[in-house]
């Protein structure tokens, strides 16, 4: 499969890993967004968040806040950002599911989205909307 994270698992790219078990692999990434930025993959390929398998988004999910914290500390962050890219409309660019761990630092004016405001009613129906699909 040409997918550049199966590579790095299989050892094929290389990678500056920072954790592995089993079924997780944790490296940085190549283009931080700050130092210190991780990303967690499970070693099996999955093109997106909503392919994987409910046992293993646990395992990944307990995998990143272990990491958190070290992650913090080895870089002296002040909080950090949890990031999942879904799809290419929200900038997904490895077709591999991946989390991103970035650290944060007080002003280091990286200012995320702007908010929108909802007409009238319009909450509203967004969230039954939502509701009646779960
Ligand atoms: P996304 O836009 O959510 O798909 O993020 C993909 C991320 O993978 C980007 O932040 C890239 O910098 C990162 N990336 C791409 N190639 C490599 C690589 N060989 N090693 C580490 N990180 C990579
Ligand atoms: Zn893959």
């Amino acid at each position: 499969m040409d997918c550049i994270f199966c590579k790095i698992i299989e050892g094929e790219l290389p990678s500056a890993k920072v954790y592995e078990d089993k079924r997780i692999l944790a490296f940085l990434d190549i283009n931080p967004v700050n130092k210190g930025h991780v990303l967690v993959i499970p070693k099996e390929h999955y093109n997106n968040f909503l392919e994987l398998p409910p046992d293993l988004l646990k395992e990944l999910i307990v995998v990143v806040q272990k990491l958190s914290q070290p992650i913090m500390e080895a870089v002296g962050a002040d909080g950090f950002n949890l990031v999942l890219n879904n799809g290419q409309a929200a900038g997904q660019l490895v077709h591999h599911v991946h989390f991103h761990i970035i650290p944060r630092f007080n002003n280091d004016n990286l200012h995320p989205w702007p908010g929108k405001t909802y007409q009238e009613n319009e909450k509203e129906r967004i969230a039954a909307s939502i509701k009646e699909l779960i």
